[in-house]
This record gives structure tokens, C-alpha cells and sequence, in this order.
């Protein structure tokens, strides 16, 4: 197969390894990938959010089937062009049209979708400009904290939890008044939930679906999770607390009316369902949807499944998942990631990094690195995840954290707290 992966993060370096691991890959292009990703095929320099720039890609490559990594080009259709394009309609997506990335796209698009099927998630309202005063009414009568939520797509930024209420009635008044442009132009106002938060996550074919391993993610900045929310410090999957009988739950409750709910809906979705869960006692509550897997959790998640990638993604093309053996490792994966100094705010880009050669028990997935005359340059905020699949997962943890402080660059900074909260 010839296959093009979309994306350029850690989730897509680690998609980028395993699909070019399998027998199936004849050829590999990840656009527009990073500073690593060429190690397992070919960068190629194309924006995935635009859509034309990928179809000619797609017919000067001849490939046969397509990876979307990021949301964004779910959310705003690739799978759709696709289809709607009698020289592309015969390639495979994996990845939902529209209608099923909504599921991520809308924040009160899910909330319905959860109430139609009763899948258990913090109770909740929506407002718009329209029905602000109401709005500041319900907010009277809410319970503290107060979690509000932008509708739309925010890069992660577009959720508050206020345990004041009159902050909370300025804020929602700032989130219709376009604080977060149109994202935030409809604003779910939820009931806090308390509780561990993990992540899980299946890949459907409309009908069927296999159970990925699951994984804890680690949002916060600082040691101890404190300080700002970031993309991902670092992962851990399996996650302790998610025994048998919860994740019994978790399928009874939530993967399987979901999957039967959008099957109701005609919401033919192929691809990856990424589930935000919070454990409240023993119970399940899902807190999003997301139409992609995460980051860095994948960098843990595929570390753990033994499947040739390409072979399920064909399974998935052909609907036919239900014949699908899963086998998962029992091992520990962990996932530090490095990042620039100064990250979720300002930060420099373009310092050369070394070391990577030094890590001697993860596997190093570049996020945000680019390489330049041959030598690799950080790019982003995020830049690189250190992966470790060990036997145990103190062992697993010691050595992703290990191997992260060999590596060097200029204001580089890691947690060196990842998973240690679980052992
Ligand atoms: P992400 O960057 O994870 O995609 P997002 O902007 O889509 O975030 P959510 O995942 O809905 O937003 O919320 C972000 C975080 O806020 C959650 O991971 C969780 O820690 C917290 N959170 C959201 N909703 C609730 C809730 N109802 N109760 C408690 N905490 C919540």
C-alpha cells in the first residue's frame, strides 16, 4: 500500500514508526511531518488542511489509503472531499466525515448526542448570545466550581472551571462576546465532575470496533500536575485504576451505545474515537469526545499494541474489524515529553538539540523538531517524546524519565514526576 499519514506531531512520529514497521507499507509519506519523520518514509510539504494541496499529493504518489492524524482537517472535511471527489472517492480515509467529527467539533453537539443515548456525562446547558440572560440566571442557581466550555474548537483553551460565580457570569458574557471567536459563540456551562480522568480509545469501521489500550495522560506544566494546562506532558498506559470491571462499565455504558448511537444516527464513521473519561467513584462519566487519538498517549498506546497497524486500518477500510484478533502487550509504556523552555507560553524555536543517540531503553519520537543541513532543531512547544515499554511500570517510568534527561537543548525542560503518582 501506498500510504499517507497527515500530521506532523508525536502521535503521527509514532503512527509514522509502526506503519512502516508492516509488510503491507510499500511506501510511507507524512505530510508535512517533522524533523524525524523521514526516517520511516518520505516528508512532504503539504498543509493538511488543504484540501487540494493533498488530492494532488495523493495522485503524484499513487497512494492507496489515507491516515488523518490532527482534527482539524476531520473537522473541516477531508473525509468529505474525499468522497465527494470522483478521483479520490476510491481511496480510504481513516478518519470521520464531518457528521462523525462533530462529535469533537461541537461540545453541545456531543452533550445532546450523550443525552439521546444515555451515556453518563456531567448534566449541563447551553447558551448563546440569544439566551444570555438565561444564562446568567442558571449560573445563580449553579452549583461551585463551574465549568464552562467554548463549543467549538479552542486548542485546548476552551475550558474554565471557576469557583467564583460572578467571574463565572463575566466570563461567560466574554466567551459570547467572542472571547474565542466563533468557538465560543454557543457555550456549554457543565456540572463539576470529581474524579481520576483517563483516556480510552477504539478504532471503528462504522459497525465493529477494537478496544486500543487505555492511558492516563498528564495535562499540567509543573511537577505534582500543577501550574498550566499544556498539550500532554507525558503518558502511562495500562492505568492501574482501570480494572477489568470498570472498563466492563466503561464498554457496556459508553463504547457500545456510542457506537450503536451513531449507527442510529446514519453517522457512518471510520476511524478513531478517542474517549475523555473521569472515574467517580467506580463510575464512568465520558467528559469529551475526541475524533483522533491523543498525543501523547498514542506514543504510549501504539508502544503496547503487537497488530501490524496497516492491517487493522485495511480491516477498518473494509469493515471488517469484527474478524480482528487484538493483541496487546502486558507490558508498561511510558512517555515523557520534552519541551521548550518557557511552554505554554513563549518559547524559542530553532535550538539545535543532542543526545538523542544517548537514550539507550525508549524509543524517541520527534513532536516539534525540524532538521535543518542535518541537524535537528526544536520547532514547537512540544518537541519530543521519549517512549519506554518495559516489563514493569516503575521500570518503565524510570527509564522514559531516564532517557529524557539525555537528551540536550537549549531551555529544554521535562516532569520528571510522569506515571510516579500510579506506582
Ligand atoms: P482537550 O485539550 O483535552 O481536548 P478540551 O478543550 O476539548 O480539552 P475538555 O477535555 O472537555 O476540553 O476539558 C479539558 C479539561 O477540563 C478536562 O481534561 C478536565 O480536566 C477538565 N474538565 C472538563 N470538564 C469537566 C467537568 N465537567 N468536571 C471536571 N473537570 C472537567
Amino acid at each position: 500500500m501506498n500510504i499517507l499519514l497527515l500530521g506532523s506531531g508525536g502521535r503521527e512520529s509514532a503512527f509514522a514508526s509502526r506503519i512502516s514497521q508492516s509488510a503491507r507499507c510499500t511506501k510511507l509519506i507524512i505530510a508535512p511531518g517533522n524533523g524525524g519523520t523521514a526516517r520511516y518514509g518520505q516528508n512532504a510539504a503539504v498543509n493538511p488542511n488543504d484540501f487540494e494541496a493533498v488530492k494532488k499529493l495523493v495522485q503524484k504518489e499513487q497512494i492507496t489509503l489515507v491516515i488523518v492524524g490532527p482534527e482539524e482537517p476531520l473537522v473541516n472535511g477531508i473525509h468529505d472531499f474525499f468522497s465527494a471527489d470522483p478521483q479520490l472517492a476510491s481511496v480510504p480515509v481513516i478518519g470521520p466525515k464531518k457528521e462523525g467529527a462533530i462529535l469533537e467539533g461541537s461540545k453541545d453537539f456531543s452533550k445532546q448526542f450523550m443525552q439521546r443515548h444515555a451515556i453518563p456525562t456531567a448534566a449541563s446547558q447551553t447558551f448563546t448570545n440569544e439566551t444570555l440572560q438565561q444564562g446568567l440566571d442558571y449560573l445563580d442557581r449553579h452549583d461551585l466550581p463551574i465549568v464552562l466550555k467554548a463549543d467549538g474548537l479552542a486548542a485546548g483553551k476552551g475550558v474554565l472551571i471557576l469557583e467564583d460565580r460572578e467571574e463565572a457570569k463575566k466570563e461567560l458574557q466574554l466567551m459570547l462576546g467572542g472571547k474565542f471567536g466563533a468557538a465560543g459563540s454557543t457555550v456549554v456551562v457543565e456540572q463539576f465532575l470529581s474524579g481520576i480522568e483517563l483516556s480510552v480509545f477504539i478504532l471503528t469501521d462504522g459497525s465493529h470496533y477494537v478496544l486500543l489500550p487505555e492511558a492516563k495522560d498528564y495535562k499540567r506544566i509543573g511537577q505534582g500536575d500543577t501550574g498550566l494546562n499544556t498539550g500532554g506532558m507525558g503518558s502511562v498506559s495500562p492505568v492501574p485504576f482501570a480494572s477489568e470491571s470498570f472498563m466492563q462499565k466503561v464498554r457496556e455504558r459508553i463504547i457500545d451505545p456510542t457506537v450503536q448511537g451513531l449507527k442510529a444516527e446514519d453517522i457512518n464513521y471510520t476511524g478513531f474515537i478517542f474517549f475523555g473519561l473521569i472515574k467517580v467513584g467506580e463510575e464512568p462519566y465520558v467528559i469529551e469526545y475526541n475524533c483522533r487519538m491523543g498525543d501523547p498517549e498514542t506514543e504510549s498506546v501504539l508502544l503496547r499494541v503487537e497488530n501490524d497497524l496497516v492491517e487493522l486500518f485495511e480491516a477498518t477500510a473494509a469493515r471488517r474489524l469484527n474478524e480482528v484478533q487484538m493483541r496487546i502487550s502486558p507490558k508498561t509504556a511510558a512517555t515523557v515529553m520534552i519541551v521548550a523552555g518557557g511552554y505554554p507560553g513563549d518559547y524559542e524555536k530553532g535550538k539545535a538539540i543532542s543526545g538523542i543517540e544517548n537514550v539507550r531503553h525508549s524509543e524517541v519520537f520527534h513532536a516539534g523538531t525540524m532538521s535543518e543541513n542535518g541537524v535537528v532543531k526544536s520547532n514547537g512547544g512540544r518537541v519530543l517524546a521519549v517512549s519506554s515499554l518495559q516489563h514493569d511500570m516503575f521500570t518503565a517510568l524510570q527509564c522514559a524519565t531516564a532517557d529524557a534527561g539525555r537528551i540536550y537543548f537549549d531551555g529544554k525542560y521535562f516532569r520528571e514526576d510522569i506515571g510516579f503518582d500510579l506506582v
